[in-house]
């Protein structure tokens, strides 16, 4: 399975971090081995001392695709979840500055814990879908789906001009505002609407 990414699509994220609306969707990748599950710990690593957590839904790709018309996209993704877009804000301000990729920034080991799957019929209406993190108990993201620039279809019609999605594969659909650093000992808790739906502890 592959891990695919949109960056920039809420627009109060894209202006806390000075950077430009784009005109098309930005999409990067992660590696499998970036998964954390389970609600295991994330250790700090040793190349950043500016790791920053990015909540975002996360969405479960049920069957192969390519050239995916938007309006059949739907039917490509019947189970949704919510991760952290771990990312080392140090190492991709500097990659940003030379326009280098951000590989190492975004897809290092465990930089996308994920929670458990449900069913996105569970949900009243996914396009208008509370979520947020709370760091020891208190708020720090809070978005809505309604809000995102690029909406679930079209980003997987779009990925899919491109890249071939498969069975199994996530899509994470962007962060809203609020972004920021983890320290050690730091309780990230996730929520979809009030449901708590994932738990990382930063050792
Ligand atoms: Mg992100």
């Amino acid at each position: 399975m592959k891990i695919l990414a949109i960056g920039r699509n809420y627009v109060d994220h894209i202006k806390e971090l000075n950077n430009e609306v784009p005109n098309e969707p930005v999409i990067f990748t992660k590696p499998d081995t970036a998964l954390l599950q389970n609600n295991d710990p994330f250790y700090y690593p040793e190349f950043s001392s500016n790791i920053h957590y990015e909540v975002e839904i996360v969405l479960k790709i049920n069957r192969m695709g390519k050239y995916i018309a938007e309006k059949h996209a739907g039917s490509y993704f019947d189970e949704i979840g919510i991760g952290i877009d771990f990312t080392a804000r140090d190492l991709q301000d500097k990659a940003k500055k030379k326009g280098l990729p951000w590989t190492l920034a975004k897809g290092f080991n465990h930089s996308a814990p994920i929670s458990k799957f449900a069913k996105k019929n569970e949900f009243k209406d996914i396009k208008d879908l509370d979520f947020s993190l709370e760091i020891d108990n208190e708020l720090k993201q809070k978005g809505n789906t309604k809000l995102m620039i690029y909406d679930f279809e079209y980003i997987i019609a779009y990925i899919s001009k491109y890249i071939t999605l498969k069975k199994g594969d996530l899509i994470f659909t962007g962060t809203p505002k609020g972004v920021g650093a983890v320290k050690r000992g730091d309780m990230l808790e996730a929520f979809i609407g009030t449901k708590k739906m994932l738990k990382v502890e930063i050792k």
